[in-house]
């Protein structure tokens, strides 16, 4: 479908839970989160249903996160059932990769296209301190199962400041020694994110190419989102940057989110969204029209910086 200022809109977000395994701060506080009751939470038999109608518009391309959509059962299975979908093109998730490992043989099985896998440090201590006690050897064993898998994989790392901004070349190394796509996110305003303790794209591209002056931009496509890649000759693997807050990418944005209690968000930058509650209790027409209008009213663009109208709910509520 396109929307009112003529972008494709054809991919969308769905984030199945807004619980995780990891607390990285950022993120989710480490205690006093509220959790949703599993009452509010839509069903799988909803999200597909959504994802039926939504085919139905346009949007081919499907990418499941959380929260942690791992700790949600049965995640392998609606993946499996959104592939069946008449009009779905690609189905990828995001996740820690925490309970990745176990699972990435039925998640390939299932038809899965692509695995996006979160890693903001390659030392122990440093990856348990950010994600407040993650094990940092089993989202590595899980990286090194989905690339044998067959599985397109993209590592996703967050810089901070004074935290792991030392990192950055070791990461471009593991990108090259990989083969495989790993990209820099700038730290963005939402619910807990304080983009002042993150590092700028910009920063990041002088040290890389400080370190590599042969880097050059990558004009193939790598997927479906904003990320702007780099590589050097003779390597597979790059580095992406995903610059939120200092490159507005929203002429090109072709997004809508769903957050796990079913409120279409046009725009992750704002609060303001479309409920799919009362559509889902009518029949599907009411449905596509919810869709529409969350598409409709897709904004031209973000401005994080106007503090005001900001998203304040959790990036674990909304999956990023
Ligand atoms: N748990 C999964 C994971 O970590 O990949 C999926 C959900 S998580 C919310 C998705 C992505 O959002 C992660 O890569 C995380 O680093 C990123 N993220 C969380 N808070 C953010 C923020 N304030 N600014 C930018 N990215 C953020
Ligand atoms: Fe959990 Fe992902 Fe948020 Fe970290 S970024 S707390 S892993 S949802």
């Amino acid at each position: 479908m396109i929307d009112s200022y003529g972008r494709t809109i054809n991919y969308m977000r769905i984030s199945v839970t807004d619980r995780c395994d990891l607390r990285c701060r950022y993120c989710m506080p480490a205690e006093g989160i509220e959790k949703v009751s599993m009452s509010k939470i839509l069903t799988y038999e909803e999200i597909l249903r959504i994802c039926r109608v939504a085919a139905e518009i346009g949007i081919s391309r499907f990418k499941i996160t959380g929260g942690e959509p791992l700790v949600r059962k049965g995640c392998t299975s609606l993946v499996r059932e959104m592939k069946q979908i008449p009009g779905v093109e690609q189905v990828t998730l995001t996740t820690n990769g925490q309970q990745l490992a176990e699972t990435v043989d039925e998640l390939a099985e299932a038809g899965i296209d692509g695995l996006n896998i979160s890693m903001d440090s390659l030392r122990e201590d440093r990856y348990s301190l950010i994600t407040g006690g993650g094990k940092l050897d089993k989202t590595l064993r899980a990286i090194d199962k989905s690339i044998d898998a067959g599985i397109r994989t993209k590592v996703n790392c967050l810089l901070q400041k004074r935290v792991n901004e030392d990192e950055i070349l070791d990461f471009a190394a593991f990108a090259f020694e990989k083969g495989i796509d790993v990209r820099f996110i700038e730290i963005m305003p939402v619910g807990y994110g304080n983009p002042d303790a993150g590092l700028s794209n910009d920063e990041v591209l002088a040290v890389l190419k400080e370190r590599y002056p042969q880097l050059e931009q990558d004009e193939t496509v790598h997927g479906n989102g904003p990320a702007v890649y780099y590589k050097l000759p003779g390597e597979d693997g790059t580095i992406g940057l995903i610059s939120a807050m200092n490159h507005s990418f929203c002429n090109r944005c072709n997004r809508i989110r769903l957050t796990s209690q079913g409120l279409i968000k046009p725009c992750l930058c704002y609060e303001d969204g479309v409920d799919l509650r009362r559509a889902l209790a009518e029949d599907d027409d009411a449905l596509k029209a919810a869709l529409e209008e969350a598409v409709r009213n897709k904004p031209a663009g973000h401005s994080f910086h106007d503090r005001a109208s900001v998203e304040h709910r959790a990036m674990s509520q909304i999956g990023g």
